[in-house]
């Protein structure tokens, strides 16, 4: 990010959290008096139900496989397989892709759909240019990644590095969503869909996501997932990115991280025919250049405290555009103000309305009206793994549910409460995007890559406890986007899918 007053930045890092930080949410229904439950699951006691907020318990290490998948079919040659588990995920995902699209294509595009013929070639360092699809120079153009050619109407990936690699950190059904990204290049090649490489390869991204689908609901196709390996996807899908600062006309871009994510959902949510309608402009990407020199020295980050730290400037950031947005949600009521938020160490949580809450890393304090944070390791291991803007985000979904107490919002389930304070943050996060108008002079505006932080902490993989309470990151990524596309108005709307 940046501070407007002087030369200041918040901003992002470029590397996905590695640590997982659990956040959020809610143990009770907004705002209600005593004798609601305490969040269930985790420990925490919420005392009075006044309380909301997170447990938000950092844990290192990686995903566990949970994707299933059946025999690879016997018919389907790889040139130059090495036999490995993940080519045995990624010819399940040609041959599910060949198969589905032969039932999606001719709906959408009015003419049957031609099987991708041109071969499935898998690499390594070792490997011979000679024949490879596209004609590539040297092998390294195509170690650490994966492409359709169309004129030979092929597909390519690096079985050594690139998918392996996406398996081990994101879980193993992350490679047969690149395959479906690919795919997606084959189906604008048969439809000749043409537009710009970012409009293009987020519409890749939406077919993924469409098929994504098909795999999660329907009987017949050759996976089985979970909404573990939906949220791992999604994080995959991130560190794939642009780097953040590239603009959404340069020849090579996929987008944004945010951008990405939010076609992949789109195609999830709204299927094929929605895909198909992307044109240059439609979606339009959330994807901006750095503004300043400075802010390309620090990436865009703030430092985490003092004056300039982005504890100081979120919060009165956060005050600032629910003053001024709170009474147009409301019918023209005032906003409560917050109090000072209230950093606490382990041994030292504050109390609520008398009651000493324990358990919580993070929440909000409806009765004594402030947001309390560990700023011993929680918000620091946060900061460190995504970057300014992560910490921002868990700050402002705590305001989300206060404004959803301040409006007598009575959701659903806690669920549900998470999920419509994420989209506050999210109408927030829009707030401060460059060239919006500020309420203040010396605001923060978002550096590119903090929506991406944003996506990054609310993916943060959590217990199957907190899961429950506060439903997937993929979920939760979803209902922020809604937020900073559409703003507090569609906030109450938001549900889990
Ligand atoms: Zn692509």
């Amino acid at each position: 990010m940046i501070h407007l007053a002087p030369a200041r930045r918040f901003g992002l890092t470029a590397v996905l959290l590695s640590v997982a930080v659990t956040v959020a949410a809610c143990g009770v229904t907004a705002g209600s008096g005593a004798g609601q439950a305490a969040p269930s699951g985790t420990k925490p006691k919420a005392g009075n139900g006044d309380v909301v907020g997170s447990d938000v318990v950092p844990t290192t290490g990686t995903t566990t496989p949970s994707t299933t998948t059946a025999p690879p079919p016997t018919d389907l040659a790889i040139k130059g397989d090495d036999g490995s588990e993940t080519n045995k995920t990624v010819a399940n995902a040609i041959a599910d892709l060949q198969t589905w699209w032969a039932g999606q294509f001719p709906a959408v595009y009015g003419k049957p759909y031609q099987p991708v013929s041109g071969g499935f070639f898998a690499v390594g360092p070792g490997s011979s240019t000679i024949g490879l699809p596209c004609s590539p120079d040297t092998i390294d153009q195509v170690l650490d990644n994966a492409y359709y050619c169309p004129t030979d109407d092929a597909v390519v990936w690096d079985q050594d590095g690139l998918m392996p690699d996406l398996a081990a950190k994101y879980g193993t059904f992350t490679p047969a969503v690149v395959l479906a990204h690919e795919w997606g290049h084959a189906i604008q090649e048969r439809a000749q869909f043409s537009a710009a490489t970012v409009i293009s390869e987020q519409q890749a991204d939406c077919f993924a996501g469409a098929w994504v689908k098909h795999v999660k609901t329907d009987d017949d196709a050759r996976f089985r997932i979970t909404t573990d390996d939906l949220d791992n996807a999604l994080a995959g899908f991130l560190s794939l990115r642009d780097a953040p600062g590239s603009t959404a006309d340069d020849p090579n871009a996929h987008g944004s991280g945010f951008d990405r994510v939010r076609a992949f959902q789109e195609g999830f949510e709204s299927g094929v025919q929605r895909c198909s309608e992307y044109r240059d402009g439609d979606p339009k990407p959330y994807q901006f250049p750095f503004s300043r020199t400075d802010e390309v020295e620090t990436n865009g980050d703030l430092p985490l405290e003092g004056k300039d730290g982005i504890i100081d400037l979120a919060f009165p950031s956060l005050d600032a555009y629910w003053k001024a947005e709170f009474p147009k949600i409301a019918g023209g009521k005032a906003w409560d103000p917050m109090g000072d938020p209230r950093p606490f160490g382990p041994t030292t949580p504050p109390t609520c309305d008398g009651d000493k809450i324990e358990g919580y890393r993070l929440f909000v304090c409806f009765p004594d009206r402030y947001v309390a944070f560990d700023d011993t390791d929680t918000i620091p291991a946060t900061y460190k793994d995504g970057g300014d803007f992560a910490v921002a985000t868990l700050f402002a979904t705590q305001y989300g549910l206060d404004i959803e107490s301040q409006l007598d919002e009575v959701p659903s389930s806690e669920v549900t409460a998470t999920l419509i304070g994420d989209c506050y943050a999210g109408s927030w996060a829009a707030s401060i995007l460059p060239g919006v108008q500020q309420p203040t002079e010396d605001g923060i505006v978002l550096s590119p890559g903090d929506l991406d932080e944003a996506v990054g902490v609310l993916l943060q993989f959590r217990s199957d406890d907190d899961r429950k309470r506060q439903g997937p990151g993929f979920d939760r990524v979803h209902a922020f986007g809604v937020g900073v596309t559409k703003g507090a108005d569609a906030c109450p709307d938001v549900r889990p899918s």
